[in-house]
Order: C-alpha cells, then sequence, then structure tokens
C-alpha cells in the first residue's frame, strides 16, 4: 500500500507539473517513476506529433489517421522507451487520453512497467524521435529509489543512466 501511495504522489506532482505545461509542438513530455520491479510511464505530446492534425477528427480519412497514431503509440512504446534487456521489463497501456481543445489537442497516455528485475543500476534509452520524427524534443523526469532526473532528449538514443 505504501509503494501505491508512493507511485501516485510521484504522479500527482507530474500531473500538476503537466497542467502548468504549455503546449509546444514539437515538443513531448516523459516521467517516469519507478520502485523496486514495477513502475509508471507517463508519456504526452501535442496530437499534431502523433496522428499529424489537432482539430477535431471529423472525415473518415481523419478518423482511421487518429486512430493509426495513437495505436502506434501504444504498439511502440517499448521502442520509444527501451529498458536494459537484463531487466526484462515489460510495459503495458493503463489508459489514454486526447485533450481536445478549440485549436489544439494533446495526447496522454499512462503505461505501466512490470520487470522481472529492477532496472535500477542499468540505462533506459530514448527513442521517441525515431518512432514519431516530429517530435524534436522530450522534456524526461525520471524518479523512484533514490534516483531524481530531469533532462531535456534533443537526439533519439540517448540513455539515461538510472543511478
Ligand atoms: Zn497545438
Amino acid at each position: 500500500m505504501l509503494k501505491v501511495l508512493l507511485v501516485s504522489a510521484l504522479f500527482a506532482s507530474v500531473a500538476s507539473a503537466r497542467e502548468e505545461k504549455a503546449h509546444t509542438h514539437g515538443g513531448a513530455r516523459l516521467a517516469i517513476a519507478l520502485e523496486g520491479k514495477n513502475g509508471k510511464i507517463d508519456f504526452d505530446a501535442p496530437a499534431s506529433a502523433i496522428y499529424g492534425f489537432e482539430y477535431v477528427a471529423k472525415s473518415a480519412k481523419d478518423k482511421k489517421s487518429k486512430e493509426q497514431g495513437l495505436k502506434k503509440v501504444e504498439d511502440k512504446i517499448a521502442e520509444m522507451v527501451v529498458f536494459d534487456p537484463s531487466a526484462k521489463c515489460e510495459i503495458k497501456k493503463d489508459m489514454y487520453e486526447v485533450d481536445q481543445k478549440e485549436n489544439h489537442a494533446d495526447v496522454e497516455f499512462e503505461f505501466r512497467v512490470i520487470c522481472e528485475k529492477s532496472p535500477m543500476g542499468t540505462n533506459i534509452t530514448v527513442n521517441i524521435s525515431k518512432i514519431f520524427p516530429r517530435i524534436k524534443a522530450v522534456k524526461v523526469d525520471v524518479v523512484g529509489d533514490g534516483v531524481q532526473k530531469s533532462l531535456e532528449v534533443k537526439n533519439s538514443g540517448e540513455s539515461i543512466e538510472l543511478k
């Protein structure tokens, strides 16, 4: 229970940071909270970077693009946020939503991370712009088990050491 509360508290602080965040085309935000063998990933990006537009999808073609873009996040998350293979981590989607405003929209995903071994002491590689090339910069926050890091990843393949 304490662990659940701790992870919830970490994500409450991430969520409040998200509300303060300006909507930036070409920018995304990644928050990773880890504890022991488990964790959570929160990924937010402007809809334009994920499915190509931000107005309300009305045509069949736009609805399809939107659906495909959202599915790509779910299908490719383990290539976007790559844990060290030694930890044998699985990433599963918990929920997602599209925060649709009048002329802009944000895509928000939450994932669960379940590993066979704690990934602490290994590296996480952030490869988001390889999968979504419209994302040029990712603000990354990592918290958990004595680690707290904030950085901006501008190129794919950048590694973050979990220690
Ligand atoms: Zn926008």
